[in-house]
C-alpha cells in the first residue's frame, strides 16, 4: 500500500502513568448539560442530550506540568473557554445500556470546547451548524488521561477554571443534566462508539471569553490539570 502524499501521523493523548498513547478517533461534545450553564445560555428546563462534533486533529495535548499554548481563532471577537470533563472511550459498543456504559471508559481527561461564542451565535439565530463556532483548529485542548479505576469518584468530583489566577468557573461534575452513563447511553444510541473516541461532556456555568496573552488553568479532581495560555 502506498499513498500520493504522506498519511497524517494518528492524534494521540498521553496516559498518566503509562508509556502507550491513546488514540483518538472521534471527539464528541455534549450541548448544555449544566442546569446553570444552560440557563446562562437562555434555557431552562432538562432537554434530551445534543451532540456535536469537532475533528480529531482539533486535539491540543497538554502534557503534565506543562503549559500549553493555542493562537487566538480567526474570525472570532469572542473566543470562549468551556472547562470540561472529557470521557475516553476504550471498548466499542452501540445502543449501551447506561447500566452498562462505565464498562466502555478508558478513563477520564481534563479538556476544553474553546467556542467562537460570536460566530456560534450567528448560526444558532439562522438555524444553521455550529461548526464554525465549535469545530476549528486548536479547540479542543485537553490534558493527560487517568485510567478510569485511578480517577476515583468521578461522578462527584469538583470542576473548575481559572483565568490569569482569577476564578470564572467552579462546579461538580455531580451536577451533569445527564451523567457519564446516561450521556454514553444516548450518545451510543446514535452513533457507534468506537475506542479511542473522546466525549467532551459539557461546560458548567462561567463561560466568559478569553483573549490572546491569557492563561486558562483548569482541572477535575482526581485528574492533572491543564494550563492553556492564548497567543
Ligand atoms: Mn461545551
Amino acid at each position: 500500500m502506498s499513498f500520493v502524499f504522506p498519511p497524517p501521523v494518528p492524534v494521540s493523548v498521553p496516559i498518566t502513568g503509562r508509556p502507550e498513547l491513546f488514540p483518538v478517533h472521534r471527539i464528541y461534545c455534549v450541548g448544555r448539560n449544566y442546569e446553570e450553564h444552560a440557563k446562562e445560555m437562555g434555557f431552562t428546563g432538562r432537554e434530551p442530550p445534543f451532540f456535536f462534533m469537532k475533528p480529531a486533529d482539533a486535539v491540543v495535548v497538554v502534557p503534565a506540568g506543562a503549559t500549553a499554548t493555542i493562537d487566538y481563532p480567526r474570525l472570532t471577537k469572542n473566543l470562549h473557554h468551556e472547562i470540561e470533563l472529557v470521557i475516553a472511550i476504550g471498548k466499542p459498543g452501540r445502543n449501551i445500556a447506561a447500566a452498562d456504559a462505565l464498562g466502555h471508559v478508558f478513563g477520564y481527561a481534563v479538556g476544553l470546547d474553546m467556542t467562537r461564542r460570536d460566530l456560534q451565535n450567528d448560526m444558532k439565530k439562522q438555524g444553521r451548524p455550529w461548526c464554525i463556532g465549535k469545530a476549528f483548529d486548536q479547540s479542543a485542548p485537553i490534558g493527560p488521561i487517568t485510567a478510569a479505576a485511578l480517577a476515583g469518584d468521578i461522578g462527584h468530583a469538583e470542576i473548575h477554571l481559572q483565568v490569569n489566577g482569577q476564578d470564572r468557573q467552579r462546579s461538580n461534575v455531580s451536577k451533569l443534566i445527564w451523567n457519564v452513563s446516561e450521556t454514553i447511553e444516548h450518545l451510543s444510541a446514535a452513533w457507534d462508539l468506537q475506542a479511542g473516541d473522546l466525549i467532551y461532556s459539557g461546560t458548567p456555568e462561567g463561560v466568559a471569553a478569553v483573549v490572546a496573552g491569557d492563561t486558562m488553568a483548569g482541572g477535575v479532581s482526581g485528574l492533572e490539570s491543564i494550563r492553556v495560555q492564548v497567543r
